[in-house]
């Protein structure tokens, strides 16, 4: 654990108290300073004395003694409309921050020049955060990975020379945390999203930018216009940015020239890496990825060997168009992650000849933005309550069959697959739907699809049977 000591002997309030905020409580008690947290609901509340936290109802606090208010990410700073306890501290001059601002406050301190890399971006986070961790791991660095990817900041290994920090940030982690200062900071890209905690795209975009802007060295991916329009202002201001694109060739630079990532510098260029042996790397979409990882790790001193050689060896994320499984020259991937239309675009781009499992709770819109890609669907196998409406969007386009269930789609799927004499046929679970209508959530969903895979006859299996 780190302890904040920034707020040695002084009051702080502290709201939202599920996993990151109970770790952050503790972060801050351990560097001595006076916290009383607080939650709306009171089994959180409950669990936080338990766990010997403090906790009182921040209405009935003295402001003027408080000199931070700690926000959990989830917990609205502007928008809809900001938090009770956002409107207790402001008028009050009280600053708002969250515990990625505290741990950069703590590493400033502690370890100035301890490698810092920080990812954000619409689409590709965790990928990008655990593809850099792994890369690093591999090359012998001490590496801490967290943040929005699952590990609370606070709870990692104190700052130190030679440690290397790869944190995933959220918007809203962003947002609170005003001195963000990467070593490196990467920004993906950017499209509409969240934009009911963000208000507009413009704001989103400002908030995200805000990361990048922070940074030693600023990592752009400009394939898409918002990121593209940052990295021209970060230029401007002397910021030092590198561009990285999945589709264009740079001067400068991170490109993909199809599956190749290409180093550019002055207008010559040459290979890093070829992705196109790399299972857990398809797709143009991680490339981007891949790209903006290589340059990272270049940037915080690896040698093109030592990123080449991690990059052969990353496993992927689970439930993200995750390799899982081969029969024969069938494969089965796991992309249970993709609760949207947008979502399973990438996995449908990314193959060429796919028995595609899709459907659960639909979302607004339903596959029609998915048509692009009807020509790689070989057949589709629907389950859930969105399979009517998802075999009427389909219609004559596409063949299907209703499976209803994922072990009938993952029986009639694997049956049809065997017989295509293609060299990859693909079974494919992205369901372009969320999964509370027949799982509690997509990593459960992920799992049952992963073991009803497993008891095929003949298969062998890429990973570990989990879940249920
Ligand atoms: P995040 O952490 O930003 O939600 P993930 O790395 O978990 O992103 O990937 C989630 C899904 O987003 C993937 O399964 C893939 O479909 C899609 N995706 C991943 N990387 C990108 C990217 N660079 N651009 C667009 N979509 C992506």
């Amino acid at each position: 654990m780190i302890a904040a000591t920034v707020f040695s002997g002084k009051k702080v309030a502290l709201f939202g108290l599920g996993g990151s905020g109970i770790a952050t409580a503790h972060a801050l008690i351990a560097g001595e300073a006076d916290v009383v947290a607080w939650d709306d609901n009171p089994d959180r509340v409950a669990e936080a004395e338990k766990a010997g936290i403090p906790v009182a109802d921040l209405r009935s606090l003295d402001w003027s003694t408080v000199v931070a208010l700690v926000l959990a990410p989830g917990v609205p700073l502007t928008h809809p409309k900001p938090h009770w306890s956002v409107d207790l501290a402001r008028p009050a001059g009280v600053e708002i921050i969250g515990d990625v601002e505290l741990f950069v406050r703590q590493r400033r301190i502690q370890a100035p020049d301890s490698p810092f890399i920080a990812i954000t971006g619409t689409n590709g986070k965790s990928t990008t955060t655990a593809l850099i961790a792994h890369i690093l791991q591999e090359a012998g660095r001490d590496t801490q990975l967290g943040g929005n990817i699952g590990t609370a900041i606070m709870t990692l290994e104190p700052p130190k020379d030679g440690r290397f920090y790869v944190v995933e940030c959220s918007s809203y982690q962003i947002d609170l945390s005003p001195s963000i200062n990467p070593t490196a900071g990467i920004l993906l890209n950017l499209s509409p999203d969240h934009l009911d905690r963000h208000g507009t795209m413009q704001h989103y975009a400002e908030v995200k930018e805000r990361l990048v802007a922070g940074s030693d060295l600023a990592i752009v991916g400009t394939d898409d216009h918002w990121c593209a329009l940052i990295a021209d202002r970060l230029q401007r201001a002397s910021t030092r940015v590198v561009r990285i694109s999945k589709r264009e060739v740079l001067a400068d630079g991170y490109y993909a020239a199809g599956t190749v990532i290409m180093r550019a510098s002055g207008g010559t260029a040459h290979a890093v890496a070829d992705l196109a042996g790399i299972t857990t790397l398809r797709g143009a979409h991680n490339a981007q990825n891949a790209a903006a990882a290589i340059a990272a790790c270049i940037a915080v001193g690896l040698s093109e060997k030592e990123v080449f050689d991690g990059l052969q060896s990353f496993a992927g994320l689970q439930h993200r168009m995750q390799p899982v499984a081969r029969r024969g020259r069938v494969l089965f991937v796991n992309d249970s992650k993709a609760t949207n239309a947008e979502a399973s675009a990438p996995a449908l781009s990314s193959f060429k000849r796919i028995y595609w499992i899709a459907g659960g709770l639909p979302k607004e819109g339903g596959i029609q933005p998915l048509s692009s890609w009807y020509s790689h669907i070989v057949k589709a196998y629907l389950i859930g309550e969105a399979a009517p409406s998802f075999a009427a969007t389909l219609g004559r386009n596409v063949a299907y069959e209703i499976a209803e269930t994922l072990d009938r789609a993952v029986a009639r799927a694997a049956a049809d697959a065997a017989e295509d004499g293609s060299e990859e046929p693909v079974v494919l679970l992205s369901p372009a739907c969320a999964s509370f209508d027949q799982y509690k959530n997509f990593e459960i969903r992920g799992d049952a699809f992963v073991k009803h895979v497993s008891q095929l006859p003949d298969i062998t299996m890429l990973v570990e049977t989990g879940g249920t």
